[in-house]
C-alpha cells in the first residue's frame, strides 16, 4: 500500500513503525473472509482491509476521526483472525493498537461512551473494587427493568454468583516438592500473573495452575498479587493507563528474574498473555523499560505452552469424557498456539473434538462484549451453535473472557483447560462437572 507521511512525521519512531505496516498491506483482501465482522455484517468497511484504509486515513492525515471511522475502528474485536490470514505478515495488531491510541488522543466520544468506558478501565483492573461492583451488581439485578438498556447489558453479563477470593491470588511463593510426576526433580521456577478480572470471576483457574505446577514439581511465585497486565486498558487506547500497570508488572517479574531466577512467566488467561508477549513492543523507544520489557516477554509462556515441555505422563484422566476445546482468538491468532492445549489434554485420556469455525471469535474480546453487546450477542450465538452440534460432555478453554461469554448457554460447563489437567493429576474435580 503507498503511503504519503511527511518525513516530520516519520522522524516519530510510531509514525515509522505504522507506515512500515500500511506498506506491507498488499490490498488482496484475504483477510476479509475469516474478519467475524465481515462475515456477519458483509461491509468492506468493517474488514480488515477496510479498515487499515480508515486508520492510515486519519493517522496519515493526522487529525481526528470522523464518528464513521471509531464506528468501523470500534466494531472491530481485536481477534487478530486477519493476522492468522494474512499471506503478507501485516501486523495488524500493532496498527490497530496505534489507531485506538490516536481515537482517544483526538476523538471526543458521547458522553455516555465516556462514562462507560470510565467506569469500565477503573473496575475490571482492580480485583477489589470489581468484586465489590459484582455484589453490588447481584444486588441490582430484581431493578433491571428500571436501568437504562447500557446498565442493563452489563448487568447481564455478571455471573449468577461471586466467587469468594481464592488461596492463590496473593503475593505467596508455593514451594513445589522433590520431585516431577515421572520421578525426575523439575527444578523449574516460574512466575505466574495473578491477575485482575480472572482472580474474581474465577479463582479456581490459578489455584488450579499452582496446584498442577507443585505437582510437576515446579516452584511458583506470585510476584504481584492483584496486578492487571494493561491488556484490558490498551485495547481501549489509554496508553498512559496501560503502561503504568505493564511497568508494575515488569518491575515485579524482573525483581524476582533477578532474584531467584525464573524459567519462566506463565500466564493462565490467553488475553494478557498476548499482551505481556508483546511489551517488548510497547516500551521498545523506552529507554529505562526497553531491555526489562523484552526480557520479561521473552520468558512469558501460555500455561499450556510451558506445560509442554514438562513430563506429563502421570496425567492421566480416570473418567472418560468428552472435551470440546474452544480456542480463544488471543490463544490461536494472538499468540499463535494451536496445538499445545489439544494435544495435552488428549495426551491426558480426554477425548477432545474442535468445533466448526473455530477460528471465529465467541464475541468476548475482552470488553468487546460490554461496549459492542449486539455484535457480540450475535457472535455468541452462533459460538454456541457450533460448540452444541459437538455435544461436549464439558468445554475447554484458556481465557477467561470466552468462559464468562460461554458459560450458562453452551450446554455443558465450560473450564480452564487447566482445571481438566489439574483433575488428571489428582486434584479436585471442576465444578459444573456432574
Ligand atoms: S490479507 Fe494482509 S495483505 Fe491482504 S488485504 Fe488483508 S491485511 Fe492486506
Ligand atoms: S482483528 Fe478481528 S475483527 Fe478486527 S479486523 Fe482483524 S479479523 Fe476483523
Amino acid at each position: 500500500m503507498q503511503t504519503n507521511f511527511t518525513l516530520a512525521q516519520l522522524a516519530d519512531p510510531a509514525i515509522e513503525t505504522v507506515n512500515g505496516i500500511l506498506r506491507s498491506c498488499v490490498h488482496c483482501g484475504f483477510c476479509t473472509a475469516t474478519c467475524p465482522t465481515y462475515v456477519l455484517l458483509g461491509d468492506e468497511l468493517d474488514s480488515p482491509r477496510g479498515r487499515i484504509y480508515q486508520l492510515k486515513s486519519f493517522i496519515e492525515e493526522d487529525r481526528p476521526p470522523t464518528a464513521e471511522e471509531v464506528k468501523h475502528i470500534d466494531r472491530c474485536l481485536s481477534c487478530l483472525s486477519c493476522m492468522t490470514t494474512c499471506p503478507a505478515s501485516v501486523h495488524y495488531m500493532h496498527l490497530v493498537d496505534h489507531g485506538r491510541a490516536h481515537i482517544e488522543e483526538t476523538y471526543e466520544r458521547p458522553l455516555v461512551d465516556r462514562l462507560t468506558r470510565a467506569f469500565i478501565a477503573l473496575l475490571l483492573p482492580r480485583p477489589g473494587l470489581f468484586r465489590a461492583m459484582l455484589i453490588a451488581g447481584s444486588l441490582a439485578r430484581p431493578f433491571r427493568a428500571l436501568m437504562p438498556k447500557r446498565l442493563r447489558t452489563m448487568l447481564d453479563l455478571l455471573p449468577a454468583k461471586v466467587p469468594g477470593p481464592g488461596w492463590a491470588d496473593r503475593e505467596a511463593v508455593f514451594p513445589a516438592p522433590e520431585t516431577g510426576s515421572g520421578g525426575e526433580p523439575a527444578g523449574k521456577r516460574v512466575a505466574m500473573l495473578a491477575g485482575c478480572a480472572q482472580q474474581v470471576l474465577g479463582p479456581q483457574v490459578n489455584e488450579a495452575t499452582v496446584r498442577l505446577l507443585n505437582r510437576l514439581g515446579v516452584e511458583v511465585v506470585i510476584a504481584r498479587p492483584a496486578g492487571c497486565c494493561g491488556a484490558l486498558v490498551h485495547h481501549m487506547g489509554r496508553t498512559e493507563a496501560s503502561h503504568a500497570q505493564a511497568k508494575a508488572m515488569i518491575d515485579a517479574w524482573t525483581a524476582e528474574a533477578d532474584g531467584k531466577g525464573l524459567d519462566a512467566i506463565v500466564i493462565n488467561a490467553s488475553g494478557c498473555g498476548t499482551t505481556v508477549k508483546d511489551y517488548g513492543h510497547m516500551f521498545r523507544d523506552d529507554p529505562a523499560y526497553a531491555e526489562k520489557a523484552a526480557r520479561v516477554s521473552a520468558l512469558a509462556q501460555d500455561i499450556a505452552e510451558f506445560l509442554a515441555g514438562l513430563d506429563m505422563s502421570a496425567v492421566r484422566a480416570t473418567a472418560e469424557m468428552s472435551v470440546t476445546y474452544h480456542s480463544a482468538c488471543s490463544m490461536q491468532h494472538g499468540q499463535q498456539i494451536k496445538t499445545a492445549p489439544v494435544d495435552l489434554l488428549r495426551r491426558a485420556g480426554f477425548a477432545v473434538k474442535e468445533p466448526e469455525e473455530g477460528h471465529l471469535c465467541c464475541g468476548s474480546a475482552g470488553t468487546y462484549n460490554m461496549l459492542q453487546p449486539e455484535l457480540a450477542g450475535r457472535l455468541k450465538a452462533r459460538k454456541i451453535a457450533n460448540l452444541r452440534r459437538t455435544q461436549p460432555d464439558v468445554i475447554a478453554t484458556g481465557n477467561i473472557g470466552c468462559t464468562m461469554q460461554l458459560a450458562g448457554d453452551a450446554g455443558a460447563p465450560v473450564v480452564h483447560t487447566v482445571e481438566l489437567l489439574d483433575w488428571a493429576a489428582g486434584g479436585p474435580k471442576p465444578a459444573g462437572i456432574p
